[in-house]
């Protein structure tokens, strides 16, 4: 690892003090270049801008990615509303003064400070070594929470990454295509069901911006309707929208319902085995299209350190988003937030934050003033998060948000959530492009034609040669 580390993983064993006359750095290790991990660096790189200059202190971002990916707006990538590059920013031209590594933390030792880094993201063969810190910031997320479901590893898919938004939008558009050209019955009933399991953030979001595209798609077609089209959404538990308050949840399923989808409450996806999806309610009907978005679990490199953690798998913090030590006390040099920290809510009797862009954000810049306060021994500060602004974009124009005043839903909602998640959005640059991407989706007819091809981009060319058909 010496070639990505540059070599400064030797040498620098003792944290912040004078050696032959030379001041050591403090070293700060960022796991995660997600929400947390990166309004984190941005924070002390912001602050610290001198003395990164001058080599007293150096950051290392460790993501798989080499860019953050900003999920909220993930289904309007799906949607086509929004181009995919424009809902990820490019870490490096974030961070210049930050070391960015694109490799995945596997182990973390906090007795010793020092995290294993793996620079193998994609199955690759990489290295790996040891990287040590003064400060570690720990934020590597959630991922989402597979079930073994018969059928669901071969027929399902997910959304928590832009690739998986993009072949998404694909894979809906494609069905219109196969609906429309077969004469086949049953082919065009499953091609045209699309189920979604799971009624969190991304499966409400996903399954609404797709309603709405496709209901729009099909003016297209000369023999499909929207009424052909059928979207069920099934989730476990007694009602959708759990990060969100009740009332909201309420109103986004009045809504959906409205618009034919079809919700099942208290129902659990029991086999997807040959496309046949079998709930829990008894009903057996084909699909081609199974959207899985039940849940997520903490980062499984939680279980690889010797951070505390709750019965959920979050790391137990402090209100001062310190690790919390033995007998409550803050561990020195550890920190954690995002959807991997179990963060009191202090406006919650004290229940641990829920897991959302909006926490983790908050979270991560309280986070960088409380470490540097750490650094300058001044006493850290607990978060106290500001009234949650809670808003669901469904479609174009239609949305549910909670504002000081209360509920409003339709267009209104639509542009608040839109307006805030601009706001959250941590680029200028990006900003600017998704906002472009926005009016020139008011000027201009939707797009939906479908570029499944770039999935395959080298099928063409095999099939002149026929021996590799
Ligand atoms: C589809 C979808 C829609 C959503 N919609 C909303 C919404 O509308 N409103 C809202 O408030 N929230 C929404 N959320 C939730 C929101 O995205 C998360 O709460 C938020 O991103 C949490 O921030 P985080 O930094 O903790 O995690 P993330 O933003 O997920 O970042 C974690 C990062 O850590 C990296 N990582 C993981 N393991 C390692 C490792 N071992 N080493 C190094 N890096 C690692 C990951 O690659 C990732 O980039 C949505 C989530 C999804 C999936």
């Amino acid at each position: 690892m010496g070639d990505v580390l540059d070599g400064r993983e030797s040498g620098h064993t003792t944290p912040t003090r004078p050696t032959g006359g030379r001041r050591c750095p403090i070293r700060i290790l960022i796991v995660g270049g997600g929400c947390a991990g990166t309004a984190a660096a941005l924070g002390l790189q912001h602050a610290l801008a001198a003395r990164l200059r001058t080599g007293d202190a150096e950051i290392t971002v460790v993501e798989p990615q080499p860019y953050l990916t900003y999920r909220p707006l993930l289904a309007e990538v799906a949607a086509g509303s929004i181009d995919p590059r424009h809902v990820v920013v490019p870490l490096r031209r974030l961070l210049p003064q930050c070391r960015v590594l694109t490799a995945r933390v596997t182990r973390i030792d906090h007795a010793t400070r020092t995290a294993q880094v793996d620079t193998a993201t994609r199955g690759g063969t990489g290295t790996v070594t040891e990287l040590p810190y003064d400060h570690i910031v720990v934020a590597p997320g959630s991922v989402s929470r597979t079930d073994p479901v018969p059928g669901l590893a071969e027929h399902g898919l997910g959304f928590a990454s832009v690739g998986e938004a993009v072949a998404l939008r694909n894979h809906v558009l494609e069905q219109l295509d196969l609906a429309s050209s077969t004469r086949d019955p049953e082919l065009r009933q499953s091609a045209l069901t699309f189920v979604f399991v799971g009624g969190g953030y991304a499966g409400v979001g996903a399954l609404a911006e797709l309603e709405d595209m496709a209901r729009h798609a099909v003016r297209g077609y000369h023999n499909l309707t929207a009424d052909d089209l059928r979207w069920v959404l099934v989730e476990a538990t007694g009602r959708i929208l759990p990060e969100e308050p009740a009332d909201l949840a309420d109103h986004t399923l009045a809504e959906l319902r409205e618009r034919s989808v079809d919700v099942r409450l208290g129902t659990t996806l029991e086999s997807a085995a040959d496309r046949l999806m079998t709930l829990s309610d008894g009903s057996r009907f084909a699909a081609r299209t199974l959207v899985w978005t039940a849940g997520a679990r903490p980062a499984p490199l939680l279980r690889d350190t010797d951070l505390p953690l709750d019965a959920d798998g979050r790391i137990r913090c402090l209100p001062t988003l310190q690790v919390r030590g033995p007998g409550g006390t803050p561990l020195a040099g550890a920190w954690a937030a995002g959807d991997s920290a179990a963060v009191p809510d202090a406006t919650a009797d004290g229940a641990p934050c829920a897991p959302n862009a909006q926490h983790a954000l908050a979270q991560a810049r309280l986070l960088a003033d409380n470490l540097l306060a750490d650094l300058d021994r001044r006493a850290p500060a607990d978060y106290r998060p500001d009234r949650i602004h809670c808003s669901t974009s469904l479609g174009i124009g239609r949305g549910v948000a909670h504002t000081r005043r209360g509920r409003v839903t339709g267009r209104r909602a639509w542009w608040l959530h839109r307006a805030r998640h601009l706001r959250r959005l941590p680029s200028a640059d990006r900003r600017v492009r998704v906002l472009t991407d926005w009016l020139l989706g008011a000027l201009f007819t939707r797009e939906v034609v479908s570029l499944g091809a770039v999935e395959h981009p080298r099928a063409e060319f095999e099939s002149g040669f026929p021996e590799h058909r």
